[in-house]
């Protein structure tokens, strides 16, 4: 018998057609749940103020990867913590600092994330400056003076307002001077702290060994009021950093002569050596589950705040599309899976391990969708260096709604990420993985690493967008009848050497850290 190509052709029409529509309907479905039905603020409410930060090796670190697990569990989504490493254990505690003379004051400030504690209660010292020596020799003969004192060992900043603050209202003449006049005095305490010898690691050791009560820093991140927080270099006193406010008035009163004394409390447990996690959570694929779309953020954070947008907001979009998914799309065509990495802030170890320990997924992995760079819209996808990342990311895009498509500017083949988030650790290994980069939303100077890394500074349309985004994305990859393709791009010469550009390798990762 033969057919006529007519009725085949309109079967196979109808069928294209069918699958637009059903396309569709699950698009509209994706933006329904995520606009109607949105979980991010619960979920940051939870994981930022009701849990905290997320420092590495400490118990809220922990919680939080129990919490996501239980979240996860409860949407019906199977979810589990592996251990990849283990971390110094640390705790923080009350940080409570008061001048107490020439007047009373409760000062702005937090010791250091791993900061020894004051030991049998609070300590009670006068400050002094690290002074301005000729040489290492000279310092040696003055170091015995911070004996039971407080060492101030950062810059007294020129000016607490921001160089944005300085251009609008300052007279342009004004403007010159304090930039020079910051530029001057950073260069002049750089040249101060290497005169003594050490650096502005080794130096707090050297000051606790010659006595010292506890160092005071002020890492000032150049907006109103804020600061960055990182890890303390001291073994045996307290590291802390004081609001630059605070810290200019005590600097002043030193050099004053006003003999100002602070009392401090910083109390902190060592709770030797705590594992390490990743949180995995995962929807099976019923086509093709060895094939995977890998949804990437950091969990873990700084904890001068409650690294609200580095990395919640990463966090709880990946969680929320896999929420939304499972809700729209419970069977995928290919395995989706949401990776929260722990310690990538001490350089992508969690990510690294999952690559190292997973070769069976990362061979097979048809799209990773990292998102970190804070709370804002998704304003640029790179196609990090993959040959045909137009012809996979460029055709999925076009499914995302125009309201949400036409901030993102694409970069197409571009060139592969070598670091800064996790979705590097992927790339490493020609691994197609890519950064869902946002818009900034000042997140260098007021909250990346900051003690104003808090829920407030939160944009949910932004981050409800980005949700709605990635679970797109991730549909349009899961449905894909191709696999994505490998191919690397040729790098363009390196402007530097004259060479051409290598693709990025795999670079070791610490799998226990902390420990001495
Ligand atoms: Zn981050």
């Amino acid at each position: 018998m033969r057919l006529s190509i007519k009725p085949i052709l309109f079967l196979m029409l109808l069928s294209v057609g069918v699958y637009a529509q059903d396309q569709k309907q699950v698009i509209d479905r994706i933006v329904k749940e995520a606009t109607e039905n949105s979980q991010l603020e619960k979920l940051a409410y939870e994981v930022t103020d009701l849990i905290g930060p997320r420092l590495v090796g400490t118990p809220q670190m922990q919680q939080a990867h129990d919490w996501a697990v239980s979240t996860f569990q409860d949407w019906g989504v199977d979810a589990r913590n592996e251990q990849w490493g283990e971390w110094r254990g640390w705790e923080r505690g009350i940080t409570h600092i008061d001048l107490i003379s020439p007047r009373v004051v409760t000062l702005e400030g937090t010791q250091l994330a791993w900061s020894p504690s004051t030991k049998g209660g609070p300590t009670t010292g006068e400050l002094v400056i690290i002074p301005d020596v000729a040489d290492s020799a000279a310092f040696q003969a003055w170091l015995p003076q911070v004996k039971g004192k407080f060492v101030l060992i950062s810059m007294q900043q020129p000016s607490g307002r921001p160089d944005y603050n300085w251009k609008e209202f300052a007279t342009p003449e004004s403007y010159d001077k304090m930039i020079e006049t910051k530029r001057e005095a950073t260069q002049a305490w750089s040249d101060r702290i290497a005169k003594t010898g050490y650096n502005l690691r080794t130096l707090p050791q050297a000051l606790e060994k010659a006595g010292a009560a506890g160092v005071l820093t002020s890492n000032w991140s150049g907006g109103f009021g804020v600061n960055k927080i990182f890890g303390a270099n001291t073994k045996e006193v307290p590291t802390l950093d004081i609001s630059l406010e605070d810290y200019g008035m005590l600097y002043r009163m030193v050099e004053n002569g006003a003999n100002p004394k602070i009392r401090v409390t910083a109390e902190s447990k060592d709770l030797g050596k705590m594992p390490a996690f990743n949180t995995i959570a995962e929807i099976k694929g019923t086509e093709k589950p060895e094939e995977y779309i890998v949804l990437s953020a950091h969990f873990d954070s700084w904890d001068g705040g409650t690294g609200a947008t580095d990395n919640a907001t990463g966090t709880i979009v990946m969680m929320e599309a896999l929420r939304i998914l499972k809700e729209v799309y419970p069977n995928p065509k290919r395995s989706i899976l949401v990776g929260l990495w722990g310690s990538e802030e001490q350089g992508l170890n969690g990510s690294r391990a999952f690559v190292e320990d997973h070769p069976e997924i990362v061979d097979n992995i048809q799209a990773v969708f990292n998102q970190d760079n804070g709370t804002g819209r998704v304003v640029n996808i790179s196609g990090q260096g993959f040959l045909h990342a137009y012809d996979f990311i460029g055709r999925w895009l076009t499914y995302v709604p125009e309201d949400i498509r036409k901030h993102i500017q694409t970069n197409f083949p571009g060139a592969p990420g070598r670091g800064g988030s996790d979705f590097a650790s992927f790339v490493a290994v020609g691994a197609p993985a890519f950064s869902l980069s946002s818009l900034n939303w000042a997140y260098g100077s007021y909250t990346w690493h900051t003690n104003r890394d808090t829920y407030d500074k939160i944009v949910f349309d932004d981050v409800r967008s980005n949700a709605i985004l990635t679970a797109i994305l991730t549909y349009m990859a899961s449905e894909d009848p191709e696999t994505f393709a490998r191919d690397k791009s040729v790098l363009p010469l390196n402007p530097q050497t004259g060479q051409p550009q290598e693709w990025p390798t795999q670079r070791p990762l610490v799998r226990e850290g902390g420990l001495d």
